[in-house]
């Protein structure tokens, strides 16, 4: 045996591991240390607000100017390395072509705002007239498993060229696949228990409220209470399928293991026997004589007396279920799963009709059995045809047995039975009015450890493709590009950018109103040209980075929270705030119905926007009227000097304060 010990993982980030040789000695650590010394890091040590802060989260830079302790020291450093190093790398190769470039160039923002001075550091990419750059990328976990045309496949296997289906339940070709990533991931999951992994940079398909539109949402603005479309149904062709699927399906619900009978309600005994008589098998009919309303139907074969149809010997209805291998276990052939539309529908009837019910008082279709397996694919027969599937298990009794029982329901917008006895009684969603059939609510988003993730790219119109067991569509993640091909940019950076072609022009760097660019780079090194978005210089971006900077020093001056702009998962997971700042929050969880409240919630963030609005308005004004005192018709104007102070957060310079009163004169 050899002497060399094979490392598979190298534990250079673990805060738990020590090293146990003299490479892993030298190694340990280093990407902790390399970005514990970076620019940007040491602005979070130093607790400074950097102009790429701007248009995150308001209440994380109003704690930074009022330089509140930190209470979580995190660090997630691996997507910032990766980032860094592959920045710097195209920053090098962008001044070996442009050797005038100027790159990691320190700058400083000055502004002045409502009497607080505040210098932005940081750190542009390239200065030029004309570039700067940002890299991103998105994924899904690779574990995730994926329906497919023929089955199911998971995240991990797919390959370009691979088939999948997208929201309107159409076949997709993948078109890209990134190299796995391990960044930060969250679990979600949804009303009907199912829970996907997906990393940090994952986009959604979601609205909010049951009648918006929806639209692609990055994770972190995903909410609880928010909705995401449920997939259409499965468009696929028709199969060869070895037996009738109604007729199978009801024979899986109360067939007899060992042949070719199969039990009913006395009341559907007939309408069983002219299906099964119909499609060749002699449909013999035998009547309980104890007195029960049930009888046996026979599905053994004979020649139709046209002779048409032979459905004795092989190819006699048990011995095709014995070919199946059914007889040693009931279960849905994988062939009938993805079968056409019809085929599956007939299928889904067949189980139903069997050991489905129709819940007159919530107005679902159920499904119960002992089977799993029969439970699994009814609820994947339904998911296939659109509907809106939950299941759950629990133990029954069941003359005098305790067993276990697997129940899925469902809102049905087509009906899932056949005979008449059942399918009469169903109201369609469409006939009840409800709508939540459409929609998977979001009941829960948390961080969880990393997992290993990767993202493809699908060649669907809606960008969509589907995941998990309950089939929920998720955004086509292209890394990253086509979201910001679509958004054409993300606006906190495009604040930042600004910020930075301010502060050049002010250093002398730049020209007044240069022109700005974003870079965004897919990192996984899939896509192989950047996409560019670029812009004159915008006066009004420029404006609404200083609004939502007011925001905050009008929180500070006012002793106020500012708005904390991240929901509560993603602070516990990123911000050395989250603890002091989202201890106390009451739970707020659930989704509000009661009118009164919505109205309020409404009329609160109404008046919010227009307090907002009036400050803009009064400081447009404000401007017009620095030096000015006398009188109006209506107003007395005046300037007051108001000396330097002490306040919480620092000192407050001196300042001039405009006064207008009514003008009694
Ligand atoms: S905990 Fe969340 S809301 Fe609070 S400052 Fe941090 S990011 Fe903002």
């Amino acid at each position: 045996m050899s002497d060399t010990e094979i490392v598979d993982d190298l534990p250079l980030e673990a805060d738990d591991v020590e090293p146990r040789n003299a490479v892993e000695e030298a190694l340990f650590g280093l990407i902790d240390e390399a970005m514990d010394t970076s620019a940007r890091s040491l602005y979070a040590q130093g607790k400074k607000v950097g102009v790429s802060d701007i248009g995150g989260c308001r209440e994380y830079v109003r704690r930074l100017i009022a330089d509140e302790d930190f209470t979580d020291p995190r660090k997630n450093f691996m997507a910032a390395f990766m980032g860094t190093a592959f920045g710097r790398e195209f920053e090098d190769a962008y001044q070996r072509r442009h050797p005038h470039a100027l790159i990691q160039q320190a700058v400083e923002v000055p502004l002045d705002l409502q009497g607080f001075q505040f210098v932005l550091p940081g750190h542009l990419d390239i200065v030029d007239p004309k570039l700067n750059t940002i890299i991103d990328g998105k994924g899904l976990a690779l574990d995730t498993l994926i329906p497919t045309p023929t089955g199911w496949t998971t995240m991990g296997a797919l390959r370009v060229g691979d088939t999948v289906l997208d929201m309107a339940g159409k076949p997709v070709t993948v078109d890209v696949v990134s190299e796995v990533k391990n960044i930060g991931c969250y679990e979600v999951e949804f009303a009907n228990g199912h829970v996907i992994v997906c990393d940090e940079e994952h986009l959604w398909v979601a609205q909010r409220g049951f009648r918006a539109t929806p639209g692609v949402v990055p994770i972190a603005d995903l909410r609880v209470g928010d909705y995401v479309p449920v997939a259409g149904a499965l468009d696929l062709p028709d199969a060869e399928l070895p037996l009738n699927p109604w007729m199978l399906g009801y024979w899986l619900g109360n067939g007899h293991h060992a042949d070719a009978m199969v039990s009913t309600h006395g009341d559907d005994a007939l309408e069983v026997q002219l299906i099964a008589q119909s499609l060749g098998y002699r449909g013999l009919v035998r009547h309980d004589k104890r007195g029960s309303n049930t009888a046996t139907v026979s599905l053994a074969g004979r020649l139709l007396r046209d002779g048409s149809r032979r459905v004795t010997g092989s190819t006699g209805f048990y011995s095709v279920v014995r070919d199946l291998g059914l007889d040693e276990g009931k279960r849905v052939p994988e062939v009938y799963l993805r079968s056409g539309h019809e085929q599956r529908l007939a299928l889904l009837r067949g189980l139903m009709d069997s050991d489905g019910t129709w819940n007159k008082t919530s107005r679902r279709a159920s499904f119960t059995s002992t089977t799993r397996a029969l439970a699994d694919a009814v609820a994947e027969l339904a998911r296939s045809l659109g509907q809106r599937v939950q299941t759950w298990t629990r133990e029954s009794s069941f003359y005098g047995k305790t067993v276990t029982a697997f129940y899925v329901e469902w809102t049905p917008t087509v009906n899932p039975f056949l005979l008449r006895r059942k399918s009469e009684r169903v109201a369609l969603a469409s006939d009840s009015g409800t709508t939540d059939h459409r929609v998977h609510r979001v009941v829960r988003i948390e961080p969880v450890a990393s997992v290993p993730t990767q993202c493809i790219s699908v060649n669907s119109p809606t960008e969509t493709y589907l995941a998990g067991e309950a089939m929920i569509p998720t955004h086509n993640t292209k890394n990253g590009l086509a979201v910001v091909r679509k958004s054409g940019g993300d606006l906190q950076h495009k604040f930042q950018v600004t910020l930075y072609g301010y502060a050049c022009v002010k250093a002398g760097l730049l020209e007044p109103e240069p022109t700005l660019a974003l870079a965004y780079y897919d990192r996984s090194g899939v896509e192989q040209a950047p996409h560019i978005v670029s812009w004159e210089w915008d006066q009004s971006i420029f404006d609404a980075a200083i609004e939502w900077l007011n925001d905050v020093v009008y929180a500070l001056t006012q002793g106020e929270e500012a708005s904390k702009d991240k929901p509560r998962d993603w602070c516990y997971s990123f911000c050395p705030f989250a603890t002091a700042c989202r201890g106390g929050d009451t739970d707020v969880e659930g989704l509000i119905e009661d009118e009164t409240i919505v109205t309020a919630i409404d009329l609160y963030k109404d008046a919010l926007a227009r307090e907002t609005a009036a400050k803009r308005d009064k400081d447009t004004a404000k401007k017009e009227l620095v030096g000015i005192g006398g009188r109006t018709k209506n107003w007395v104007l005046r300037w007051v000097h108001i000396n330097e102070s002490e306040i919480k957060a620092g000192t407050r310079r001196a300042y001039d304060k405009i006064d207008i009163r009514p003008n009694r004169g």
